[in-house]
């Protein structure tokens, strides 16, 4: 974010180090050619930090004196803290990590006999105001840097360790709307995936997105992880009250920007998140429109019993309710599963998350005044 004309930021006394933790192999191999260093120098420090977890430039044996000493003069490995650790009764952990500047974020872990997912947040918060979501309730801070989010996935992978437990999966599914933090996203993803990073197969990252059109074309240039997208309703007057971003990106255009997504690539499909939302949209004709507005598209349709938050004006279809649903999409002849609520007890379940964000006034202005004062920015 830049500052606006005129707005004075007094200049910095020392420069800040540079945050390792940000650079993806590509800004890696960049750093390294300035400094006048091969690019295999890029694959050594991706082991060091992220698969080995070492953090002390000393400790990093295959590099000559010259360049440890080098490297701690102007860069760090900086990863978020955690200041509340919780654990469900199901197993399932959230911690909350602060960071710079105040704010917080959680990030979930979900164990599973064969499987352990990690559900990362993208953002402080979130802009979009799905009315079903309690992140939309705190307003929007900032986006997270790549250090920030990938730190996400250092940190829970260290702590896991200890205990014998793995992540297998990432999925975006926490605080924010990974797609309006594009480049970040896509580079923390292209770590999650690098062989010499976490070395998750493209399969077992999911980026969940409410449908941001533009970005989705830019996606499909750009990464090839599984995506999900949060529809929740089959038709654009229901969509537009439950996830607003709909009126700018109607159904209409999202699903041609879906199929692109996949198309150059075989044997995928769409994960498409159903939110279900008693008496609001999970009647049968709801499920006959979504079979009918999906047919084609290679998909996958998961229903995510609705998890209520405090002050939330929604309540969560019956379980009955849930199953016939997601029969008369089986009986068109779709997969449909419903999502297991986890960590309910520790409100980390999905849409529970909240952090902590600081300075929320920024969606007040954004909807009084379309745009914050330049004053505003810091
Ligand atoms: N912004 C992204 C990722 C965030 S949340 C997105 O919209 O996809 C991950 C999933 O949880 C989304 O499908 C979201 O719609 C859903 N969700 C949000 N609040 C929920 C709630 N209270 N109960 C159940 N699912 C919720």
């Amino acid at each position: 974010m830049s500052s606006a004309p005129g707005v004075n930021s007094s200049a910095p006394a020392a420069p800040a180090k540079l945050n390792l933790l940000d650079l993806d192999r590509r800004a890696m191999e960049g750093f390294f050619a300035e400094l006048g260093e091969k690019p295999f120098r890029a694959t050594q420090l991706i082991k060091w930090i992220h698969q080995r977890r070492v953090a002390d430039f000393d400790a990093m044996t295959d590099l000559s004196k010259a360049l440890r000493a080098k490297l701690s003069e102007i860069c760090e490995i900086r990863l978020p803290r955690a200041v509340f650790d919780q654990q469900s009764t199901d197993g399932t952990r959230k911690w909350l990590l602060s960071l710079d500047g105040g704010n917080a974020i959680e990030t979930v872990f979900i164990p599973e006999p064969n499987r352990g997912t990690l559900c990362v947040s993208s953002q402080v918060g979130c802009a979009l105001e799905c009315s079903f979501c309690s992140t939309a309730t705190q307003g929007f801070n900032r986006n997270l840097s790549v250090a920030e989010i990938i730190g996400q996935l250092r940190f829970a992978t260290a702590v896991l360790a200890e205990e014998g437990l793995s992540v297998t999966n990432v999925v975006f599914m926490g605080m924010g709307e990974p797609l309006l933090n594009f480049n970040n996203v896509v580079a923390a993803a292209s770590l999650m995936t690098d062989d010499d990073a976490y070395g998750l197969s493209k399969r077992r990252v999911t980026i969940s997105t409410s449908g941001v059109v533009p970005a989705l074309y830019r996606l499909a240039e750009a990464t090839d992880v599984s995506l999900a997208v949060s529809l929740h309703a089959p038709v654009d007057e229901l969509r537009n009250e439950l996830v607003p971003l709909n009126k700018k990106d109607p159904i209409a255009e999202l699903l041609p920007a879906c199929r692109n997504y996949i198309a150059d690539k075989p044997h995928r499909s769409i994960t498409w998140e159903y939110v279900m939302l008693d008496g609001v949209n999970d009647h049968d004709e709801h499920a006959r429109q979504l079979a009918k507005l999906l047919a084609g598209i290679p998909s996958k349709i998961n229903l995510i019993p609705f998890n209520p938050f405090p002050g939330s004006r929604y309540r969560r279809s019956t379980p009955e309710r849930i199953q016939r649903f997601a029969r008369i999409l089986q009986e068109a002849g779709y997969v449909a599963t419903t999502r297991k609520t986890r960590g309910e007890d520790i409100d980390g379940a999905c849409g529970q998350l909240v952090g902590r964000v600081q300075d929320r006034t920024k969606r007040r202005f954004r909807r009084e005044q379309q745009q914050p004062p330049s004053a505003a920015r810091v």
